[in-house]
């Protein structure tokens, strides 16, 4: 007999398993001669009123076996000689629509102008301590995409648009810890990733497709308004029956190429702001009442949203334990975002404090044509630069300075490792952007208690949030209408926003390749 209950179980319990066990069989009023088998299928950590407890929702089979739990990824024969399908990016689209292309018979080949996850790392470190941004091999570019050395929360609002516990089981069989399948917040840390991303890869070539590296696309081929052939950096063409461009939001060429040949793109709304970051234990005391965690308790983290004049203020990314790191995809410019360790053990707490960005914002600064979203963006990245020493320094002020619009009050210490130098980011800013984000700051703190403190610095600039540009296509068939056989997808396409949707999309679009092929 199946029954389900939900426990409360104090931080000091929650990894007890002997403790667990005997509470269910307690709760359940079992008898002496009752065996119970017990899956954990949600946990949850409740920190209202102060004090701290998880929630597990639990399924007791009593006097019964577990039942068994099919393994998700069943390619069941392989593709190598089966029809192509090239995928440009290697992103979590790119490399979920190759798994699901071969579960249906078709042989995806990944274009990726990156480098490998460990050859990437290097260029990683170049960034940081050299200040020296790869224009192929950085934080949003090379396997894995953005996700790869991101924090790797793995939660999303669009949960109608796919199956989030096969994505889950599908990055547990591929080395992520059973624990993203009933972890209310899962997360798995920069740190992890890149394994997760390698035995990806090694499944995709495994069973017969193929994964191509430092190869950028930067044109294409079309007859009879049908794409046939994308050409890499050196003039090479690839042919396939069918071409995915999995881009993400920061292929700019990607958007400037479309835009040349008459593609129809979109400009999209989208969000921009600064990172804020404060000392970990400060956000702990407001979230948990205790500025020294208790035992087992996360590294508190929070998710805070007003409206300023009309328009959306939010924080965006928060990354507990986390560190700030430089994203830019160019030289000449700075661009923040936010990451972390699966321990989440650093002493800082940083979040994305961002605006809605409209189309009538971006206009009314005299940007036109549909990349104008891009224009600004750049617009903004290369201020910060151009503010500073030519390296990846970023432009930062103390959280009190940056609201009353002045410098002045010390700057704290910074987990951003290239370093920040004290800059006024009010007047940087776009003066809406600045206007908005800063009453917002003051708002939401007289509201949160602490939020709104000297302790924080506010680091510039946060642009990088989702895509500036929507690539449309058609809803049933999810191909471009001006384009047969093209299928934009994920987060560059402006159809995800985060590692979850982006790797459900790449599934969606899989399966609208094989329906079209076939
Ligand atoms: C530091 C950081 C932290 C983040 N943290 C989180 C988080 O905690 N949770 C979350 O959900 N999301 C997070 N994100 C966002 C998340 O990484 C993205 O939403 C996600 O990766 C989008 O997936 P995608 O496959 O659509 O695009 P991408 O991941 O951007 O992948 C696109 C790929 O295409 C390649 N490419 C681009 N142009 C070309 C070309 N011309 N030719 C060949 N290849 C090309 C790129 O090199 C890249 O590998 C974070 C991002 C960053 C940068």
């Amino acid at each position: 007999m199946l029954r389900q209950i939900e426990l409360n179980i104090k931080p000091n319990k929650i990894n007890d398993e002997d403790y667990i066990y005997r509470l269910v069989r307690s709760t359940l009023q079992l008898k002496k001669e009752d065996n119970v088998a017990i899956r954990k299928v949600r946990k949850s950590l409740d920190a209202r009123r102060g004090t701290p407890k998880f929630k597990l929702r639990i399924d007791a089979y009593i006097n019964e076996d577990l039942p068994k739990i099919n393994p998700v990824m069943s390619l069941s024969s392989k593709v190598n000689r089966n029809r192509r399908v090239v995928i440009v990016g290697a992103g979590p689209a790119g490399y979920f629509a190759a798994l699901k292309l071969i579960q249906l018979g078709l042989k995806p080949v990944v274009l990726e102008r990156g480098k490998d996850v460990r050859e990437r790392r290097r260029d990683l470190k170049s960034i940081q301590q050299k200040g020296l941004v790869h224009p192929d091999s950085n934080y949003c570019f090379g396997e894995g995409g953005a996700g790869t050395y991101s924090d790797g929360k793995l939660y999303t609002r669009s949960q109608k648009r796919g199956n989030i516990q096969e994505i889950l089981q599908i990055l547990v069989d591929h080395g992520a810890k059973e624990d993203i399948m009933i972890d209310a917040h899962p997360h798995i840390g920069s740190n992890k990733l890149p394994h997760i991303v390698t035995a990806i890869r090694e499944t995709i070539e495994e069973y017969g497709g193929e994964v191509i590296f430092n190869t950028k696309i930067v044109d294409f081929k079309t007859k009879n308004q049908r794409i046939v052939s994308v050409i890499d950096h050196e003039g090479k063409p690839y042919e396939a029956e069918a071409f995915i461009f999995a881009t993400g939001h920061s292929a700019r060429g990607i958007y400037e190429l479309l835009s040349s040949k008459n593609i129809r793109l979109e400009a999209k709304p989208f969000a921009l702001g600064v990172r804020i970051e404060h000392p970990q234990s400060l956000i702990d005391e407001i979230q948990y009442n205790q500025s020294k965690r208790e035992e087992n308790l996360p590294a508190a983290s929070y998710s805070l949203k007003t409206q300023v004049r009309d328009c959306g203020v939010f924080s965006f990314c928060m990354c507990p334990g986390g560190l700030v790191v430089p994203a830019a995809t160019a030289p000449g410019e700075i661009v923040v975002n936010g990451m972390s360790l699966s321990r989440r053990d650093s002493p800082y707490a940083n979040s994305g404090f961002v605006t809605s960005v409209s189309l009538d914002d971006v206009k009314q600064l005299g940007f036109t044509g549909d990349l104008m979203n891009i224009d600004f963006q750049k617009m903004v990245e290369q201020q910060m630069f151009n503010a500073g020493d030519g390296s990846q320094k970023a432009p930062a002020s103390n959280m009190i300075s940056f609201v009353q619009g002045k410098l002045g009050k010390k700057m704290n210490a910074s987990s951003y490792i290239p370093g920040l130098f004290e800059a006024p980011l009010h007047e940087l800013l776009p003066k809406f952007v600045y206007e908005r984000i800063s009453v917002g700051m003051k708002k939401i703190g007289e509201k949160v208690k602490g939020f709104y403190t000297e302790e924080a610095n506010v680091i510039g600039v946060e642009s990088r949030t989702s895509a500036p540009v929507r690539i449309p296509r058609d809803k049933e068939t999810l191909m471009h209408e001006d384009l047969e056989a093209m299928f934009p997808c994920g987060e560059g396409a402006g159809f995800a926003g985060g590692i979850l949707s982006a790797c459900m999309d790449g599934q969606r679009v899989a399966k609208a390749v094989a329906a079209y092929l076939s």
